[in-house]
């Protein structure tokens, strides 16, 4: 039985288990991904005991994916670029390998969203410079966006983002956001502004061409008042579950040997369990 884990704390509220347990249950493959809440404290123990503890590999989300970063034995070059590791194999050489599948996750679901033309709709404004940020403005660059405007609160990080995308990122002021949206074919939400329990979104769309599309990475509510606005304005809007969906299917592909689609039926199931 081949057996994979989410290490995170906490942990109670990832989804992870659901989508690889239907995976699984799809596949008729005779293995196991569990949750596993690991202190900061016990991180380093927990990754470094992984060759011979049985496990193939896992996720490792929030707060552990500077440290799987620091601490896994190869990194794939996106995860080098990105700074971050969300998910670890565990090699037949005994070395623990770290990727990072957000920046091909987040691409995947634009894929099937708009179709795969998208990097040609023009210059792209992403709000917000964290960790997900990070990995959104590599996975856009490698697709060839020609331009990226990073907008953030603590405009330091917008230039510490931008300057992932040499040549193609660039910091952008947040009182400049009206005018880039003219000129903008992507809109990304990548704050936590919009998520249940934190601040609204509050940004006008009008000044957004009419073939602008619109995404959210938040995903509690799976309908933010930005997709909605997006929609009233008659915009293409990409919720954030697909990008959760669809950053999953390499872990899985790589621990249990099959590589896994995201169906409508995967993400009915996960629409219900988000429902309150
Ligand atoms: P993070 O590293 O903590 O970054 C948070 C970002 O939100 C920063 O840019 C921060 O700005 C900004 N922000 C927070 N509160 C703000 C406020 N009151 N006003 C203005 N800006 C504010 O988090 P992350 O890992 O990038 O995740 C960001 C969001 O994406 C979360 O909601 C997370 O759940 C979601 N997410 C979704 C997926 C998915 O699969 N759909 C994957 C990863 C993350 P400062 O830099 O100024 O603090």
């Amino acid at each position: 039985m081949i057996k994979a884990f989410v290490a995170g704390h906490p942990i109670a509220h990832s989804r992870s288990p659901l989508i690889h347990g239907h995976w699984l249950a799809e596949h008729g493959i005779s293995g196991s991904y569990e949750r596993i809440d690991v202190p900061p404290a016990d991180f380093p123990a927990f990754l470094r005991g992984l060759p011979g503890s049985g496990f193939a590999g896992g996720n490792v989300t929030i707060p552990h994916k500077e440290a799987a970063f620091a601490l896994a034995d190869t990194l794939t070059e996106r995860a080098q670029r990105i700074g971050a590791v969300n998910t670890l194999v565990v090699g037949g050489d005994g070395r623990v390998h770290g990727d990072n599948t957000d920046a091909p996750g987040f691409c995947a679901h634009l894929d099937q969203s708009l179709g795969t033309a998208w990097p040609q709709r023009g210059e792209a404004v992403i709000l917000g410079a964290g960790g997900a940020a990070r990995a959104i403005v590599v996975g856009l660059a490698e697709r060839g966006v020609s331009r990226i405007r990073v907008a953030n609160r603590t405009p330091a990080r917008a230039e510490a983002v931008a300057a992932l995308a040499p040549g193609i990122a660039q910091p952008l002021a947040w009182d400049d956001l009206p005018a880039a949206l003219e000129g903008a074919g992507l809109l990304v939400n990548t704050t936590s502004l919009g998520m249940k329990g934190q601040p609204p979104l509050a940004i006008d769309l009008a000044p957004l061409p009419d073939g602008a599309a619109v995404a959210d990475i938040v995903y509690t509510p799976l309908e933010t008042d930005l997709l909605a606005a997006a929609r009233r304005r008659g915009l293409a809007a990409v919720d954030g579950l697909g990008m959760l969906l669809h950053q999953a299917v390499p872990g899985f592909a790589a621990w249990f040997g099959t590589c896994p689609q995201v169906t409508a039926a995967l993400r009915d199931l996960i629409v219900a369990d988000l429902r309150p």
